[in-house]
């Protein structure tokens, strides 16, 4: 048996019940196989082996009292994943759905996109069970407070720098940065996406949706192209979906739909930015509260319809698993040309077969969701520094990592010689750098 397909059965026999991790080690290992064909010393030094298992799991115990005094238990995780790099790096998931599977593919991933910025970031992930829908803003102060009591002793600023992810922005991440420098009595650059009043960096907010859009305008650009008239489509509403359509629209494209859990908005005219911001920035609302608001828009339930809706481009920015082989094959029908994941894994393994068949382009998370931790590492570096950026400074920064990010996948795809599939370039190009330095270490 070859040393992939061997790696991937060991690796699904080892973890059973873990089918998000088993679907992200498929994907980025059936990628690497020119590479381990072209370094047999890999094989030898069991690199792929260490490279799948994380060097630290930990699981913990999250006891929290709500407004009426009833005492909860939630599961909290962070995932250590690989350090070869650098420190640890990659947010905290807090929604119902978490569970070790989901932790671990989307440490796996972060390893990769980590190192694909060309920052000295590790990889690695957290998160919890606990759902903040619904809680008052003292409830989710208690349950972050809980939460730090423990990540702290596992956390540190030349260790593991936690940052945000689904259901934890800048109010958690603040109540989680109080508690941490409460217990150790230090100021440091221990989480990213910090408040701009204690060491946060301008346009970190921006960084993940902005950076979506500037990897997907060079892949236009590369093909005589621009944003200019396109019809986008974004799923989500949340933090990437919002800056993603802000982007796109400031590039002259005119973004149709978004959603979030429970269905999705179309608005043929081009989405009123200003009132989604008001309904989930300000109000922590529902997205059917558009249709109620803006005239002509329309708003349907549930989430898989808005794949329908013919489109340019499109941005899938929620969550994993949104894009199916059923709505791959309905959007290339309706003639999509380009899709970008803003999300982590949004689209299946058959759905991205099917963009790939049909020539679309298929720019994968790790590389065109980068842009998030890439300015999460600028933080970092501001941190360290005692300096702050101004927001032009930082947005450059990270439209120059976006667009060395997109030429050296699509390098190291026709270096390999998978021209055009940026799934196997990211891959590959992500993971060489990481390679080397494992390799360096002798086996630890
Ligand atoms: P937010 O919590 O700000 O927003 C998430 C959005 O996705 C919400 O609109 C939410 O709807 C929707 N959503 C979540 N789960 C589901 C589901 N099962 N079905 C349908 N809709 C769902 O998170 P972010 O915008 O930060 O993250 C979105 C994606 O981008 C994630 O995959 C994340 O890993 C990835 N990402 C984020 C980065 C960042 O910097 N924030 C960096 C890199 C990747 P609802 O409110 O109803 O739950």
């Amino acid at each position: 048996m070859q040393y992939v397909e061997r790696v991937l059965e060991e690796l699904k026999a080892k973890n059973p019940n873990e089918p998000e991790f088993h679907q992200a080690a498929t994907e980025i290992l059936n990628g690497l196989k020119p590479v381990v064909e072209k370094h047999p010393e890999y094989e030898k030094a069991a690199l792929l082996e260490r490279f799948t298992e994380p060097e630290r799991v930990i699981l913990f115990r999250v006891p929290w009292v709500d407004d009426n005094g009833k005492v909860h238990v939630n599961k909290g995780y962070r995932v250590q994943f690989n350090s070869a790099i650098g420190p640890y790096k990659g947010g905290l998931r807090f929604h119902p759905s978490v569970n070790l599977s989901i932790i671990k593919f989307l440490g796996l991933e972060q390893i990769l996109k980590n190192s694909l910025t060309g920052l000295p970031i590790g990889g690695g992930k957290g998160g919890s069970d606990f759902d903040p829908k619904g809680k008052t803003d003292n409830e989710i102060m208690k349950f972050c407070q809980s939460f730090m009591t423990e990540l702290y002793r596992h956390i540190g600023q030349d260790t593991d720098v936690p940052a945000g992810d689904i259901g934890v922005g800048g109010r958690e991440i603040g109540y989680l940065f109080g508690q941490y420098k409460r217990i150790r009595d230090e100021h440091v650059g221990v989480l990213t996406g910090r408040g701009l009043s204690y060491g946060g960096s301008l346009a970190r907010t921006e960084a993940t949706g902005y950076g979506l859009v500037y990897m997907t305008e060079e892949a236009l650009k590369c093909r005589n192209d621009s944003f200019r008239g396109k019809t986008v489509v974004v799923s989500g509403s949340g933090n990437v979906a919002i800056y993603a359509t802000e982007k796109a629209q400031q590039l002259g494209a005119k973004v149709v739909a978004l959603y979030d859990s429970n269905g999705y908005v179309y608005d043929k005219d081009g989405i009123k930015l200003d009132v989604v911001k008001q309904i989930k920035e300000v109000e922590r609302g529902r997205i059917k509260e558009y249709a109620a608001r803006v005239k002509g828009a329309e708003y349907h339930e549930g989430c898989k319809g808005i794949w329908t809706i013919p489109c340019d481009i499109a941005l899938p920015c929620a969550t994993q698993n949104e894009i199916d082989k059923e709505s791959a094959e309905i959007l290339v029908k309706n003639g999509v040309k380009y899709v970008g994941e803003g999300a982590n894994m949004p689209t299946t393994l058959e759905g991205i077969a099917v963009f790939q068949k049909a020539g679309v382009v298929f720019l994968p998370a790790k590389a065109a969701n980068a842009g998030g931790v890439a300015t999460s590492a600028l933080e970092m570096a501001q941190s360290s520094g005692r300096l702050f950026w101004s927001f032009e400074e930082v947005d450059a920064k990270l439209k120059n990592i976006m667009v060395n990010i997109y030429h050296n996948m699509d390098n190291a795809a026709k270096e390999y010689g998978c021209e055009g599939d940026y799934v196997a370039g990211a891959n590959i190009a992500g993971f060489i750098k990481v390679a080397n330095a494992m390799m360096a270490h002798g086996i630890v």
